[in-house]
């Protein structure tokens, strides 16, 4: 059971959200449809203005529906807010507390009155979005998007559900999904699930499931090292290439068939800079696309014993992390640069 790690990980790390201050149906279902193709950040702000002006269903049932549209005003999708007024007025005094009620109302599908069902109500259900059947798909170690993987990881997620807190399990998935286990970068040696995840151990995580890029454009595997020492990180600048010519980046190259990833960024290392790395810890995953491929990046972090035999042909320098600004690097090297402040 995944459970109580998610939940005591959560206990620590829940994002202070103004939805999730106190519990009410009435909150949680304004907060979720404003979140429907939505991200959080833009959320924020008109959640906030709406509870000041509507703080109940009341008050929103009774209003004038010019003023709720004004309320909505920029946040887009406006047949969101079109149907939270039509739901205001079909209600009573309260949303229904059962999915049969709930999956009736203008704008609420199963994903929806799920989520409300679990956080609001505090009923076992799981809302699955695109965030926790990733998650879900990656713990599993399922790689194809079919619909026989999808029910597995339905099933999955429900049987873990936490019959005591099913609103909070709900939430720490969430909050899992978009922080630190998102589709592009991964922050496993944080995450509480890492030794139930198959995902993990396969140290290509962000392979799973297989993303969308179409076949014609290839998808590469990539081991990349950031090599410290004496608190100084290695970089060297990428010269008489098409791609990416000039741009600095972090050692490391493709991951081949035969290899793990560990023993490629080993072998890779190796032949760039004639450093001998033992043992690469193991950092998180960052996946970028480019314009004719994408890559898929395991990222470590290694001290050689002695940099006495370093041997570059490329020009380089050992910089320290508050001067990276200075250089320009590829886009992939500031995801992967996202991760390692999470440790310095
Ligand atoms: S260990 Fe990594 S891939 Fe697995 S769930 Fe956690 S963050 Fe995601």
């Amino acid at each position: 059971m995944i459970n109580d790690k998610l939940l005591n990980w959560f206990d620590q790390n829940k994002r202070d959200l103004p939805w999730r201050h106190y519990r009410d149906p009435y909150r949680v279902w304004v907060s979720e449809i404003m979140l429907q193709q939505t991200q959080v950040k833009t959320v924020v702000p008109y959640f906030q203005r709406w509870m000041k002006r509507y703080p109940t269903l009341k008050t929103l049932k009774n209003a004038n529906y010019e003023d709720v549209l004004k309320m909505w005003e920029g946040l887009g999708y406006y047949s969101r807010c079109k149907n939270i007024y039509k739901t205001s007025q079909l209600i009573n005094c309260s949303l229904p507390n059962n999915y049969q009620d709930l999956i009736k109302l203008p704008g609420i599908g199963d994903y929806t009155a799920k989520t409300i069902l679990s956080i609001a109500f505090e009923l076992p259900y799981v809302g699955i979005d695109t965030n926790l059947e990733r998650v879900g798909y990656r713990i599993l170690g399922l790689k194809s998007k079919t619909k026989r993987n999808h029910k597995r990881v339905v099933k999955f997620l429900e049987a873990n559900q936490d019959k005591n807190r099913p609103g909070d399990y709900n939430e720490a998935l969430m909050d899992l999904g978009s922080s630190i286990c998102s589709s592009q970068t991964t922050y496993c040696t944080e995450c509480p699930l890492s030794k139930d995840c198959r995902a993990y151990v396969s140290l290509s995580p962000t392979s799973y499931p297989k993303s969308g890029i179409s076949k014609k454009v290839p998808e590469y595997n990539v081991a990349v090292s950031l090599i410290k020492h004496k608190n100084k990180f290695l970089i060297t600048r990428r010269s008489n290439t098409k791609f990416l010519s000039g741009l600095w980046e972090f050692p490391g190259g493709k991951i081949e068939k035969s290899e793990t990833a560990r023993q490629a960024i080993i072998r890779e290392v190796k032949e760039e800079t004639n450093l001998n790395i033992f043992n690469p810890t193991y950092l998180g995953n960052v996946k970028h696309k480019y314009s004719h491929f994408g890559v898929n990046i395991s990222l470590f972090i290694s001290s050689p014993e002695s940099i006495k035999k370093l041997n570059i042909k490329q020009e380089h320098k050992w910089i320290n992390l508050k001067s990276i600004d200075k250089y320009p690097l590829p886009k992939a090297n500031h995801k992967m640069l996202d991760i390692l402040q999470k440790f310095y």
